[in-house]
C-alpha cells in the first residue's frame, strides 16, 4: 500500500501505539481520584502536557485538551463569543476548514456577524480586507495556519500585529501545521491555538487548544473539574499518553522528517509534471506545506483518478477527507478562483513519515498511465478548456 493521505491522517506511529497500549495494561486510574493510581495517571498526563506544551513554546498550564482539533476549533469561537456578549462579530477566511467555516455558519444563524476573508489564486488571504473588516464589535479573528487542501501557509505573525493594534483575540487552526512547520505559540503572537494527534501520527479523537494566559474565554464543556474547570469531562488518558508520546517523537525527529518529506514532494512535483501534460499545480509555489501536493488534471473526474489509483493500493484524495463523499465542489478550490469543472479534476497527494523513494517511483510509474489511459476513455475534450 501507498499511502498519500496523510493531511487526512497519519498511521500511528509504532512507538507511540506502543506506548498506548503499555499505558492501557498498567493503568486504568481516574486522574482525579486522589488516592495513588489515580495520582500516577494524573501524573503521567501532566508529563504529556508538559512534551506539548514545550513542543509548542507554551506552558502546560496554556494547554487544555479536547476531544479532536474541531472541538479545539470550536471551544475557541464559543469560548471567546461567550466571554465578550457586547462584541459578536468574529473575523474568520474563506478557506477554513469546516472545523471552523461550519461553526461560523451556525454562529451566524445565532446573529453573531462573520466576515469571511478572501484569498489570492495562492490561497492567501487578503491582509488589507482583514485589516478594514475589523471593527470596535469583533472579538476573534481566526485563521487557519496551513491549508489542508493546499498547503498555503498564512501570515499569522503579520495577522497577529493587526489583532494586537486594534485589541483583538487571535485563534490559528494549526491542525495541518503542527509538526510541519516551525513555530513557536510567541513568536506567531496567538492567543489560540488548535492540534490535533492523528495528524502526528497519534491517536484519533484526542486534540488540544493552547490558550495564552489571561486570555479571557469561557468554559466549553461544563461538569466536573478537569481541565481547569473550563473543559470538563473525564479525560481520554490513553489518548492523552499517546498524543504526548506522539509530540515526543516530533521534537526528537521531526527535523529529519521534514527534510525526507520535503525530498520526497519534490521529487513526486516535478516527476508529475513533467510526465503528465495539462496538469495545474494549485497552491502558494513556496509558502506551503511543502509535502501537501494538490493538482488538476484536466478534462479528468477526480474520482475517477481516486479509484483508479486505489486499484493499485495508491491511497490519494480529492480535497478535505470530511467532504470527500460530498458532490459539493472543494470551497478552497473555488476561493482560489478555479472554475467548478476544473476543481472537479482535482487530487491532493499528502506525504508523511513512512513514504519511501519507492512509494515515489510506483506512483510515477502508475500515475501517467492511469492519467493517459482516463483520457483516452473521457468524453472532455481537454484542448477546449
Ligand atoms: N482543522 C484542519 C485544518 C484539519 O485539516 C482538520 C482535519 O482534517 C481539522 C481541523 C479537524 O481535526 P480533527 O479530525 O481532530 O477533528
Amino acid at each position: 500500500m501507498i499511502y498519500l493521505d496523510n493531511n487526512a491522517t497519519t498511521p500511528i506511529d509504532p512507538k507511540v501505539s506502543e506506548k498506548m497500549s503499555q499505558f492501557l495494561k498498567e493503568h486504568f486510574g481516574n486522574p482525579s481520584s486522589l488516592y495513588p493510581i489515580g495520582r500516577e495517571v494524573k501524573e503521567i498526563i501532566t508529563k504529556a502536557r508538559k512534551v506539548i506544551a514545550i513542543a509548542l513554546g507554551a506552558s502546560r498550564t496554556e494547554i487544555i485538551f479536547t476531544g479532536s482539533g474541531t472541538e479545539a476549533d470550536n471551544f475557541a469561537l464559543f469560548g471567546v463569543l461567550d466571554a465578550f456578549p457586547e462584541k459578536n462579530e468574529i473575523i474568520t477566511s474563506s478557506i477554513e476548514h469546516p472545523a471552523v467555516l461550519e461553526t461560523a455558519n451556525y454562529l451566524e444563524k445565532k446573529d453573531v456577524k462573520v466576515t469571511y476573508v478572501p484569498v489570492d489564486q495562492y490561497g492567501t488571504i487578503d491582509l488589507d480586507f482583514l485589516k478594514s473588516s475589523i471593527t470596535p464589535k469583533t472579538s476573534l479573528i481566526s485563521i487557519m495556519h496551513a491549508n489542508n487542501e493546499l498547503g498555503t501557509i498564512q501570515p499569522i505573525e503579520a495577522i497577529s500585529k493587526i489583532a494586537r493594534e486594534k485589541g483583538v483575540l487571535l485563534h490559528t487552526d494549526a491542525v495541518q501545521s503542527f509538526g510541519k512547520i516551525d513555530f513557536k505559540v510567541k513568536n506567531l503572537g496567538v492567543d489560540l491555538l488548535s492540534i490535533s494527534a492523528h495528524k502526528i501520527y497519534g491517536p484519533k479523537g484526542i486534540g488540544a487548544l493552547y490558550i495564552r494566559k489571561g486570555t479571557n474565554i469561557k468554559p466549553f464543556i461544563h461538569g466536573g473539574h478537569q481541565e481547569r474547570q473550563i473543559r470538563a469531562g473525564t479525560e481520554n488518558t490513553s489518548g492523552i499518553v499517546g498524543f504526548g508520546e506522539a509530540v515526543r517523537l516530533l521534537i526528537e525527529q521531526g527535523k529529519k522528517d521534514k527534510e525526507r518529506i520535503e525530498k520526497l514532494a519534490k521529487r513526486l512535483k516535478e516527476g508529475i509534471e513533467s510526465k503528465i501534460p495539462k496538469v495545474k499545480f494549485n497552491g502558494h509555489p513556496e509558502n506551503r506545506i511543502k509535502g501537501t501536493l494538490n493538482f488538476s488534471f484536466m478534462g479528468l473526474e477526480a474520482e475517477a483518478i481516486l479509484l483508479a489509483l486505489a486499484t493499485k493500493e495508491i491511497y490519494v484524495s480529492t480535497g478535505s477527507a470530511c467532504s470527500e463523499d460530498s458532490e459539493e465542489v472543494s470551497h478552497v478550490l473555488q476561493a482560489i478562483g478555479l472554475k467548478p469543472e476544473i476543481a472537479r479534476t482535482s487530487i491532493r497527494m499528502s506525504l508523511g513519515r513512512f513514504n519511501t523513494e519507492e512509494d515515489i517511483d510506483t506512483v510515477l510509474r502508475e500515475l501517467p498511465e492511469i492519467i493517459e489511459k482516463l483520457r483516452e476513455i473521457s468524453a472532455i475534450d481537454i484542448d477546449e478548456e
